[in-house]
């Protein structure tokens, strides 16, 4: 276990190599996930891929079971913007699919989501999906030891405000990661700088900007599960796992580690030597 500092998990730089493991497998898993959208295939297809993906390289999913969650991967559609659950829905060219997934290596956890177009869309989906993934790194490049929470918060709704009348879901945040999914603290889409616990070098954290083409008002539906936007607008969603380390930020989920995405942002990129 992580050491608490004021109810947050602080990992040793071992423990950070271990989570390095997990998201690498969660990276992988969505590379190959980005390869096999494509119309025809059904969400389920894209959960079996996933799953085993994650279980042969010796992991868990973290998704399956959680709060009785059925898949190894949330799979949401055009309007459903998280959390949908994969099935018979057959992507068809002009979809936009946002996969989330998660998985565990020695009970530390890894979280990442991407947004992928099926085929061509329209340019104003196309341009919904970079603004969302931009922010998501002006996000993670905010996150300086000594900083605050709501710095990555208000890095990632500036970007997305001065790109468009875009939607930021608020109900919907990121979150605290490793021996589980979901710990404290909160990461908000939006808000002022300087608030919330203070960063510290040993915290992982998961950024996930939920951005729409309308409105940032959600309903659920009668799954129980799916998110989707209530005026049917449609929405894209990116997720890394990033850990703060002496250096910089490591990004644990992208196969690069963050190197490039953050170099291009001009700010410390951060992996620990083996
Ligand atoms: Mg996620
Ligand atoms: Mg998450």
């Amino acid at each position: 276990m992580g050491l608490l500092d004021r109810g947050l998990e602080i990992k040793t730089p071992d423990q950070v190599r271990a989570m390095r493991r997990a998201g690498l497998v969660v990276g992988e898993t969505l590379q190959l996930l980005r390869g096999a959208v494509r119309a025809g295939i059904s969400t389920a297809d894209l959960d079996v891929i996933a799953e085993d993906s994650i279980r042969s390289a010796g992991a868990t999913p973290s998704f399956k079971g959680y709060h009785g969650f059925p898949a190894s991967i949330c799979a949401s559609v055009n309007d459903e913007v998280v959390h949908g659950i994969p099935g018979a829905r057959v992507l068809a060219d002009g979809d936009l699919i946002s996969i989330d997934c998660g998985a565990i290596v020695d009970g530390w956890h890894g979280d990442a989501a991407i947004t992928v177009a099926v085929g061509e869309v329209p340019d104003e989906v196309a341009e919904l999906m970079r603004v969302t993934e931009e922010a998501m790194w002006r996000g993670i490049g905010a996150a300086r030891i000594g900083g605050r929470v709501t710095d990555i918060s208000h890095a990632v709704e500036t970007h997305v405000r001065a790109q468009g009348g875009y939607g930021i879901l608020e109900d919907y945040v990121g979150h605290g990661i490793g021996t589980q999914m979901h710990l404290p603290p909160n990461v908000p889409n939006v808000g002022r700088p300087g608030r919330g616990p203070r960063l510290v070098e040993g915290l992982a954290l998961a950024v996930e900007p939920m951005v729409t083409l309308g409105t940032k008002e959600t309903d659920i539906l009668e799954d129980e599960w799916t998110v989707v936007t209530s005026d049917a607008s449609w929405a894209a969603h990116f997720e890394q796992t990033f850990a703060l380390t002496a250096n910089g930020a490591w990004v644990l989920t992208a196969l690069d580690g963050g190197e490039a995405a953050l170099t291009a942002l001009g700010v410390p990129f951060g992996p620990l030597a083996d």
